[in-house]
């Protein structure tokens, strides 16, 4: 019989300590979960959910406008309401909210809403109870990174976006990555003017090249894009954000977002106080079976900084409480992680960038198309998609896949079980498409672009 209240107690209700603390308890441990901020995490409360779903009004503009093509004509033009997105939405993740919190309480998990830290061997502290448990699970997450520029703090971070109750009219992003190019699209789409800063000279710095100059020039149609720029000031003045760019010019805005990343959020958590060693850029480290350096103290999700994706941290906090508590054995794998952008036009990708299959094949032949979708022909919307597959040469497998356009993100999920079970440029070939789509484009490539 153990000594401790619980077998597992988990820091941090986001998608990974969630996802851990329901397959413990249904597997019968006896499992406890804190949260100090909101059930959920950083997904369902201020990411993946809300910002999808201000993509959809954001992408509703575009749908109106494109109407006008297919027969359909507005008495009145249509009028955008951002206190009642913002309502809805809110309305809308309260109500996740308590979904997270029902499927805790359903599978039995204790659930303690208050700061959690570690308070010695097998020992979690929230507020002034004590708690011991045989394991423990840190699943705290990130937060943003804001650099130290003089005036930070007239600016705004993807949290506060979510917070937003007034739409500004002009706005300038910071940042080339997915949140500033996501916000950028929605932001537009909802009629705000967008200046888009970023410090390099092609956005989405990790992608394939091709994707990253076709989406750096697509991104142009409805942003000011100012290219390797950084800023040197933020001031406020009756409301406005004057910002002091670094090739001397200044202009002034509504608002300054920052998205420059995101740090795992470490502190106050009693982790060098109790043995638990984190990386220079402040992660948890972890071993292939995510304990960290204090035996019976284990990290996953993006307090480890690996992937920082919810699906990712979805299944190392499965994988780990199966192989805590006895369930079906379970490897997280990191290869052929699929991602997606939801900017405007959507990004989607799964395996390897043209650079890296370079490196890692002798010789790659790569297919790519550029057209125009169907539904753009009658609209004259100036809208393109591009594809790209990369196919080693030696064994005719398929090793990546690439797309900006509609629907990219829907697409890719297919691929990635394609990549996933192995799949050969000839198998590719082999399956018939859909008539009419984009995806098919992805099964008709064949004839590959001269090197
Ligand atoms: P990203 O890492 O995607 O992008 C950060 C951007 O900020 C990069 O363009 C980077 O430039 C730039 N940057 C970093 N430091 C500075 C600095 N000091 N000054 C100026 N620019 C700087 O981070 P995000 O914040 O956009 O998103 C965080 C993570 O959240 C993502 O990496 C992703 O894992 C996850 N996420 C996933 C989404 C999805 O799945 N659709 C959506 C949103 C977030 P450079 O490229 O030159 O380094």
């Amino acid at each position: 019989m153990s000594t401790y209240e619980y077998d597992f107690f988990v820091i941090g209700a986001g998608s990974g300590g969630v996802r851990a603390a329901r397959t413990a308890a249904a597997l019968g441990a006896r499992t406890g979960i804190a949260e100090a901020r909101f059930f959920g995490g950083t997904c369902v409360n201020v990411g993946c959910i809300p910002k999808k779903l201000y993509t959809y009004a954001a992408h509703a503009s575009h749908d109106f406008a494109d109407s006008a093509a297919y027969g359909w004509h507005a008495a009145s033009r249509p009028e955008f309401n951002w206190s009642l997105l913002k309502e809805n939405k809110d309305r809308e993740i309260s109500r996740l909210n308590g979904i997270y919190k029902n499927l805790l309480s359903n599978a039995a998990v204790d659930i303690f809403e208050g700061h959690a830290r570690l308070a010695g061997p097998n020992r979690v502290a929230i507020g002034d109870r004590e708690i011991s448990a045989r394991h423990i699970l840190v699943a705290v997450g990130g937060q943003s990174f804001m650099p130290p520029v003089p005036g930070i703090e007239h600016a705004l971070d993807s949290d506060d976006f979510f917070e937003l109750s007034e739409q500004p009219e002009t706005v300038l992003i910071v940042g080339g990555g997915y949140i500033a190019t996501e916000l950028a699209g929605v932001f537009a789409g909802l009629g705000t003017q967008v200046t888009l800063a970023y410090r390099g000279d092609l956005l989405l710095n990790g992608f394939d090249q091709d994707i990253r100059s076709f989406f750096t020039d697509a991104i142009k149609s409805y942003t000011n894009l100012k290219l390797n720029s950084d800023i040197e000031r933020i001031t406020e003045s009756k409301q406005k954000k004057q910002v002091l760019f670094s090739d001397g010019t200044r202009q002034t805005f509504d608002a300054v977002l920052y998205a420059t990343g995101r740090v795992p959020a470490t502190a106050n958590l009693g982790l060098a106080d109790n043995g638990v060693e984190l990386s220079d850029v402040g992660a948890i480290i972890v071993d292939k079976d995510f304990e960290t350096s204090t035996p019976g103290v284990y990290a996953v999700g993006d307090v480890i900084d690996r992937v920082t994706l919810t699906p990712v941290a979805l299944a190392e906090g499965q994988a780990l409480a199966r192989r805590l508590f006895g369930g079906p054995k379970q490897v997280v794998s990191y290869d052929l992680i699929p991602a997606a952008v939801f900017s405007d036009p959507q990004i989607a990708t799964v395996g390897m960038t043209e650079d890296e299959a370079r490196s890692c094949h002798k010789q790659i032949d790569v297919y790519r198309s550029r057209f125009r979708p169907l539904k753009h022909t009658m609209t004259g919307r100036e809208s393109y998609s591009l594809m790209k597959m990369l196919v080693d040469r030696a064994s005719d497998r398929v090793v990546g896949i690439h797309m900006a356009g509609d629907d990219a993100a829907e697409i890719m999920q297919g691929m990635a079980v394609a990549l996933q079970a192995g799949a050969t440029k000839a198998q590719f070939d082999l399956t018939i498409g859909i008539h009419p789509t984009a995806a098919e484009e992805f099964v008709t490539m064949r004839t590959p672009v001269s090197d």
